[in-house]
């Protein structure tokens, strides 16, 4: 494995979900636009360790994301809605 890769998912570990936004307006443009939302992974697929349950923590409402209901798979580019990533250093 390089250097370079980042670790996998664990119960526990806190990372960002990214929401779904609004669909695109006939510009593509969002009123609404995809937004990283802090996370806690609750479960971790044992077949695809990047596949995991998640309980998010929107500003204004908390929901789950249970891997029966498909869990959130990775990506770390963030042009996916409902998928996770680890958070952004600042
Ligand atoms: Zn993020």
């Amino acid at each position: 494995m390089p250097h370079t890769s980042t670790p996998r998912p664990s119960v526990g570990r806190i990372v960002h979900y990214l929401s779904h936004g609004t669909p695109a307006r006939p510009d593509g443009s969002q009123a609404f636009p995809p937004q990283c939302r802090a996370a806690i992974v609750t479960e971790v697929d044992p077949d695809d360790p990047d596949r995991v349950g998640l309980q998010v923590f929107n500003p204004t409402g908390n929901f789950m994301r249970p891997l029966a209901a498909g869990g959130s798979s990775r990506d770390e580019g963030q042009e996916q809605g409902g998928t996770w990533h680890w958070p952004e250093r600042v």
